[in-house]
């Protein structure tokens, strides 16, 4: 039977070590600070701005939101950007997706000043992750990666393949893990076979966003099986992209839902911002 990856304690170490190094920081007079923007009333993204605000009080981290109204204009959201792409006091700014359609997200994305960009979404972040230099790594893939670490599982040398190949989590892992030597799978809705992918890797990480994909039978005896995926089900009840019942008894190492990755991506937020904060003040 597999261990069960524990992505709160992970995450809770992770704040703590945060908390010290933001004290410090204060010792300094530095006071990190992130601002996030939300456009519209979608209920989902005032669930995890929530999370993220809970989070900087936790760790110590100053946070400042707008929530800026549905028929907000492109040529405004890029004002309030440039506004505080030119605060100094602010170290992190995060743009929450989705926008309403009339926005266009990628143009918002672009104008974030890529040394506040805590999200790693913008392109010079994004390039900087692909030619492996030091750079903001999306949370998602960052916080898979910390657990990685945590439980010493080397990539090295090991198949890795990725189902899913969002922005967010599916193509950016990619870069992370062959940072760390894997040799990288990506699937996606159009790959042929899946499950033949899957059955020979060493480590599967589902980020599909269906219920349950990841049966038993397409991974192999032993595989580390990451679960990035949040589904909620008729009953209410939230699972992942893994059948987990029945993979755990396969798997080598299996992440949980809730209580795997979801709480390592805020987690790797705070540190994006702390980070920001140390760059900028140096
Ligand atoms: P997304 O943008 O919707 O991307 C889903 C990916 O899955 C796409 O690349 C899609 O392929 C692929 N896909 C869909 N059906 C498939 C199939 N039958 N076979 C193979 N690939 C298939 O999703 P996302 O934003 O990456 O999120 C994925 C899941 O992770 C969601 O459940 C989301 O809620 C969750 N998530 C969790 C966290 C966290 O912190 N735990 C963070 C982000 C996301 P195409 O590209 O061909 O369409």
């Amino acid at each position: 039977m597999a261990v069960i990856i524990d992505g709160k304690q992970v995450a809770q170490k992770t704040r703590e070590q945060l908390k010290k190094d933001v004290e410090q920081l204060k010792k300094e007079g530095i006071i990190p600070k992130l601002t996030v923007i939300m456009v519209g009333d979608n209920p989902a993204s005032k669930v995890y701005v929530k999370q993220k605000s809970k989070a900087c009080n936790d760790v110590g981290v100053e946070y400042e939101e707008y929530f800026l109204d549905t028929n907000t204009t492109q040529e405004e959201l890029l004002a309030l950007i440039d506004k505080l792409n030119n605060d100094k006091s602010v170290n992190g700014i995060l743009l929450q997706s989705p926008l309403p359609a009339h926005l266009d997200i990628s143009e918002a994305f672009r104008r974030i000043d890529y040394r506040k960009d805590v999200d790693g979404f913008h392109p010079m972040n994004v390039g900087k992750l692909v030619l492996g230099q030091d750079t903001f790594i999306s949370c998602t893939p960052f916080g898979i990666m910390r657990l990685f670490e945590e439980y010493k599982i080397d990539l090295c040398g090991k198949n890795v393949v990725i189902i899913g190949r969002s922005n967010i989590v599916g193509k950016p892992l990619v870069q992370c893990c062959l940072n760390n030597n894997a040799t990288v799978t990506i699937c996606h809705s159009k790959t042929k076979d899946v499950k033949e992918a899957a059955k020979n890797a060493d480590v599967v990480v589902a980020a599909i966003g269906k219920a349950k994909f990841v049966k038993a039978d397409m991974i192999k005896e032993g595989a580390i099986v990451i679960d990035v995926g949040i589904n909620r089900l008729d009953t209410g009840k939230l699972v992942g992209d893994v059948d987990f019942d029945a993979v755990l008894q396969k798997a080598s190492y299996i992440t949980p839902v809730p209580g795997g990755v979801g709480p390592m991506t805020v987690a790797m937020l705070m540190n994006n911002v702390v980070k920001a904060a140390k760059q900028q003040n140096k």
